[in-house]
């Protein structure tokens, strides 16, 4: 398409090429120069002696406008749009319509190509998609050096090139520093029209089968090692097969375009058709599909998949988001933090990562733009930042601090098959928190007692459809076999609030947290409830099983779902099942109001745990998905403290074991208080245990114990300070 000649020379020819395609009156170039000016380089229509006089500032008129937010405008009466910046030189008082879109290269803007119209005319979508893929040709010749030389092009990208930090919101805790490697980074397409469709279709076809290929080995390998993402990779797999999303490839391959091209171009449209849609289900699916269209560019171009490509052995993955399945096709063992454009903590993506154990930084905007492929980075999760490219000091201070990390670790690790036993001889229960397999696998390098929370929600939320009773049993079955003989409590389904599935379309809740939410859900649609008893049940195979129903807000909830768990028993019996040898029921304790109707519970409870997360949330009136308060009250104040001590006492009365399992739980400094305040079992997130049992291990309880007294009626905000001292005064590792 630009021939040969100079680069200016070939740029003239383009534009009065697009022009003529396009039946414009205009087609114009702008290229970006050093501080973030836009040049016309070249013209069609606009006045010649305006080219190479004509500057825009990025953010300025209409193409400073599409530079600015790097997007189509397509508008047929551009002076009547308020950023319209008449420019007297280049004569385009004559022109009514305009079209532009950015040209972009490496995620970077490069400049601006516009086409005009005299008369007023709307713009077709494939009009403007056109212009888009003309633009990745004309970013090649603007990225030689020819037409701005390449110190300048340096110099426009070192500007960005600074040291920057990032803050997002932390999603795992913990340090790390490596390289950035992006993930799914552009893969050039360097010819869009194809001069022969049929060996096209032929390449495509090839690659396609390569890919097919490639996802089995991937699915036989995920199905010897079990776990949530075989069932990600069966999703994608069914995906892979899509006849709709091939055929549409196929067709852009019939209308001229290369495979590669064709295959971008029909993901543009689908993300540009789905990115509209707020649906948690559609925006998986659409990772699902980027996945997919990532993996076949790279079928067509050759190359082996990008996980297992050359990577920096401390690798810092960037994304703009991604799927589970999709982190663990990385390395496991140089992965060391992962950072993302979008991501919650209660993304699927950031659960498998917690399991990985590595920091995750996710809600940094820009990210792909303002990292650079192997930059230097510092992922810090504690404190929700991401430090690029940083200078030399900084990476000093932050080494020595992963150094004493480490030493602390080292020592964890040695903690963690010492039993768990304080200094004064106080025996503790530390237990796993988990929902995904991958936890399992790796229970006894933990050294947890057993699960004292299995999340059965989290199963649920990965996969795109309702998994049935036998899916559901052999799911549980599997946990059951991978935990042996230790204990494990089934949490039954805890969904709304934030927690939503794909398949489940809740209605919209203005208090979502004080909404239609786990038991509720249960008792109000028994058939999903019912199912998932059953195949708990089913999977014991005659060992003892515990279950505990989530939210209880009073007793009356709590007989109805045990009403329902005893049906589900009678109809095992009835059926010649075998039933467990025995059923633990415990509540979770997480609304206040189940505090004062505890002494009529407590006789029919084996168990209670309480669910601190929920429960701070409920006691305060703050809200834990919202970062303006949820930080706002601290669990180690006096209400708080006061109310443990009084559920722990009214549980030893009852002789009904008492444990909690709120993120408070995995904390040292957190945990040391319970422990204070009366707590013997403890449920945590993997990495807490060593940390965990370290802190147990030089504590004299009944020392804390006597100290804590004296705190309760205290009128201080928060109790963390005094705490902190204590440890720090009688040499707790906190
Ligand atoms: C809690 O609320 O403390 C709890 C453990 O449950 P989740 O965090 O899953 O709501
Ligand atoms: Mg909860």
């Amino acid at each position: 398409m630009a021939g040969s000649g100079s680069a200016q020379h070939r740029l003239d020819k383009i534009v009065t090429l697009i022009g003529a395609e396009m039946g414009a009156d205009v087609c114009s170039c702008y290229v970006m120069r050093a501080g973030d000016i836009l040049e016309l380089f070249a013209t069609v229509g606009l006045n010649q002696s305006a080219v190479h006089k004509t500057r825009l500032r990025v953010g300025e008129g209409l193409v400073g406008d599409i530079a600015a937010h790097a997007r189509p405008v397509a508008l047929a009466n551009a002076p009547s749009h308020p950023n319209f910046a008449y420019r007297p030189e280049t004569g385009e008082e004559a022109f009514l319509s305009l079209m532009g879109v950015p040209i972009l290269r490496g995620g970077r803007v490069r400049g601006v190509l516009v086409i005009q119209h005299k008369d007023k005319r709307v713009y077709f979508e494939e009009e403007v998609e056109t212009l888009q893929t003309i633009a990745m040709v004309v970013a090649e010749l603007t990225a030689g050096g020819e037409l701005v030389s390449q110190q300048e092009i340096s110099a426009v990208a070192d500007a960005a090139l600074l040291p920057t930090r990032l803050e997002g919101v932390g999603l795992n805790r913990g340090l790390a520093m490596g390289l950035a490697v992006l993930h799914r980074p552009q893969l050039t397409i360097r010819q869009m029209v194809a001069e022969d469709p049929d060996v096209e279709i032929e390449r495509f076809r090839k690659a396609l089968e390569g890919m097919h290929t490639a996802l089995d080995d991937l699915l036989r390998a995920s199905s010897v090692e079990g776990g949530e993402h075989h069932d990600i990779l069966e999703t994608y797999r069914m995906f892979a097969e899509d006849r709709g999303w091939l055929s549409r490839i196929r067709e852009a391959i019939r209308n001229g375009l290369t495979a590669e091209a064709a295959v971008q171009r029909v993901q543009n449209d689908t993300r540009a058709r789905m990115s509209q849609m707020h649906d948690p289900y559609f925006r998986e699916r659409l990772l699902d599909l980027d996945d997919l269209t990532n993996r076949l560019l790279q079928h067509l171009a050759g190359k082996e998949s990008l996980a297992s490509a050359n990577l920096p052995d401390d690798v810092v993955l960037v994304a703009r988001s991604m799927g589970p399945a999709e982190l663990l096709d990385y390395d496991r063992r140089r992965l060391r933090a992962l950072v993302l454009e979008e991501g919650s903590a209660s993304s699927h993506v950031a659960i498998v990562a917690r399991a990985l154990d590595i920091p995750v930084v996710g809600q940094c905007t820009d990210v792909l733009t303002r990292i650079e492929p192997l930059d230097q980075l510092i992922v810090d999760g504690d404190n929700a930042q991401v430090l690029v490219r940083p200078a030399e000091d900084i990476q000093d201070a932050f080494h020595n601090s992963m150094t004493v990390r480490a030493q602390r670790k080292r020592l964890y690790a040695e903690t963690i098959h010492q039993p768990a036993v304080s200094l004064d001889g106080v025996e503790v229960s530390v237990n796993l928190n988990c929902g995904l397999l991958i936890d399992l696998q790796h229970l006894d390098d933990t050294g947890a007692a057993g699960v004292g929370l299995y999340r059965t929600e989290i199963p649920f939320m990965i996969r795109s459809e309702y998994p049935g009773v036998d899916a559901q049993t052999e799911l549980y079955g599997r946990v059951l076999e991978l935990i042996g003989a230790r204990p494990i409590v089934f949490r039954t389904l805890d969904v709304g609030g934030d927690k939503s599935l794909p398949y489940f379309a809740d209605q919209e809740q203005e208090n979502p947290a004080l909404g239609w939410r786990a038991i509720r859900i249960g008792l109000d649609r028994p058939a999903m409830l019912r199912q998932q008893l059953r195949a708990l049940l089913r999977a014991s195979g005659g060992r003892e099983m515990r279950v505990m129903f989530p939210m209880i807000s009073e007793c009356a909830e709590f007989e109805d779902a045990r009403a329902v768990l005893d049906l589900e028993m009678e109809r095992l019996v009835r059926r010649g099942g075998v039933p467990p040898a025995r059923v633990l029921v415990g509540a979770m304790l997480e609304v206040p109001s189940l505090v004062w109707h505890l002494p009529a519970l407590l006789p029919r409870l084996d168990f209670l745990s309480v669910g601190s997360n929920d429960l701070m949330q409920y006691m305060f009136a703050a809200d834990r998905g919202n970062p303006r308060i949820n930080t706002r009250y601290d669990p180690l104040s006096p209400p708080m403290l006061t109310m443990f001590r009084h559920l722990v006492g009214l549980c030893e009365e009852a002789g009904v074991p008492i444990s909690i399992c709120g993120e408070m739980a995995g904390r040292p400094l957190d945990a040391m208080a319970l422990l204070g305040v009366g707590f013997r079992s403890l449920s945590m997130s993997p990495p807490a245990v060593g940390p965990v049992k370290t802190m147990l291990r030089s504590l004299n309880v009944s020392q804390l114990r006597e100290y804590i007294e004296t705190l309760y009626p205290v009128r201080d905000h928060s109790l963390r300070e005094k705490l902190r001292s204590f440890a720090i005064d009688h040499g707790v590792m906190i």
